[in-house]
């Protein structure tokens, strides 16, 4: 589950890791004041205005900017809330904002020149073990320094029955050319962070920039949070940050009736069971010509008014041509799918205008055939994975 940066920031900052202050506001009244009260609080008359969306790039896009007294955060925030930003991270339509994050600027003029680090820690799936990856090149594109000058790119692993150890810390702060105060906020900084990402379960921290500021505090200016859904039950608090309003519509559909589906780009739509299966049919689509419209896995039972489900979120998607129906019959029996199927085809009166190329095998697959050939309807059935691709192909052609 993703955050917003607010939220991660709070989350962050509840296990002691330095952050830009900020209150989010939902139009340009509440950031007003947001300044007013972080101006009591902090100093600062400056104030940065941050688009709240799940995307990052806003800088690039117009959705973070300066504000050096309250009529420019009154007029930023203005301009900003209701705007569909583009960055490059989002759709050619971008993203609705809902909400600014009204932040102090941390970039203050001091001694010395504001820093900018990059840090994330996250899961190294080759070794199983939690990662922390940093770089001196913070503040722009993970992706151009790793293609342009990945040796400035470290990492650090951690054992998980020690935990991030003392000299790990170290070795970061000096990897990152600090001294002095900076070295020993940067070392606090990493070890609040790490306790952070372990602690609230999440599967991603992206902080970039990591800033050191004039006056040598290390802090987080960005903040990108993802959650591990699977471990939510631990954490009621984090539940209610989820905000449906950033997240693909027909997937928050599926999840409510408990249907796994991810939306995709192209014209087959699937009905499979199990996440494998699902995705080697996603291959056959390809390798057929076609382009998978969406992933979705119905799970073990997959009776009339599941398959109804599935029908009407996969044809949701105008770009759907065809639908291809591809279900193992393991403790689900084959025969039993293919009822289904005839049934939900027939409850929905009108509503299915494409055709629909079933294969069932396992157990009953034969009575199945013979249920979906004499049904009347506009299915396909099909035995082998060969056969199905190519009336797959036959269809879209
Ligand atoms: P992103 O573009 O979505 O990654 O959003 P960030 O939160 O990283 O902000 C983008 C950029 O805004 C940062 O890289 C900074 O250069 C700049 N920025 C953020 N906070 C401040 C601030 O307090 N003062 C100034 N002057 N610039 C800031
Ligand atoms: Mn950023």
């Amino acid at each position: 589950m993703n955050l917003h940066e607010y939220q991660g920031k709070e989350i962050l900052s509840s296990f002691g890791v330095r952050i830009q202050r900020g209150i989010v506001a939902h139009n340009a009244k509440e950031a007003v004041d947001a300044a007013k009260q972080l101006t009591s609080e902090t100093g600062t008359e400056w104030h940065v205005i941050k688009a709240q969306v799940h995307a990052g790039g806003r800088g690039k896009g117009g959705g973070v900017k300066l504000a050096k007294n309250i009529q420019e955060v009154e007029d930023i925030a203005g301009q900003i809330i209701g705007m569909d930003l583009v960055t490059p991270q989002t759709s050619a339509e971008g993203k609705r904002v809902h909400q600014v994050l009204v932040a102090e600027d941390v970039y203050y003029p001091g001694e010395s020149e504001p820093d900018e680090y990059y840090m994330s820690v996250l899961l190294n799936r080759a070794t199983g073990r939690n990662m922390i990856m940093y770089s001196t090149e913070g503040g722009m594109d993970i992706e151009t320094v790793a293609e342009e000058t990945p040796h400035l790119i470290y990492t650090e692993e951690v054992d998980p029955s020690t935990g991030l150890l003392p000299f790990q810390a170290r070795r970061i702060a000096f990897n990152l050319g600090l001294s002095g105060t900076a070295f020993k906020e940067m070392t606090k900084f990493v070890n609040a962070l790490y306790t952070a990402y372990v602690k609230s379960d999440s599967s991603l921290f992206e902080i970039n920039p990591v800033l050191k500021t004039s006056d040598s505090k290390i802090m987080a200016v960005d903040a990108k949070v993802t959650l591990d859904e699977n471990a939510l039950y631990r954490h009621k608090d984090y539940v209610e940050m989820r905000d449906i309003r950033e997240e693909n519509p027909v997937e928050v559909e599926a999840k409510a009736v408990g249907l796994n589906y991810v939306d995709l780009d192209g014209n087959v739509g699937c009905m499979v069971n199990g996440a494998g299966l699902a995705m080697a049919t996603m291959d056959l689509i390809k390798q057929a010509g076609g382009e998978p419209a969406n992933f979705l896995d119905v799970g073990g039972t997959a009776d009339a008014k599941r398959v109804e489900e599935a029908f009407r979120l996969i044809l949701k998607d105008d770009n759907v041509k065809a639908i291809l129906i591809n279900i193992f019959g393991g403790i689900v029996r084959c025969d039993r799918v293919a009822q289904g199927v005839v049934d939900a085809y027939k409850n929905m009166g009108d509503a299915i205008k494409v055709p629909i190329i079933v294969r069932l095998q396992g157990t009953n697959a034969d009575i199945a055939k013979e249920l979906i050939d004499n049904s009347g309807l506009d299915v396909q059935s099909a035995v082998l994975f060969q056969e199905a691709a190519d009336k797959v192909q036959a269809v879209l052609a």
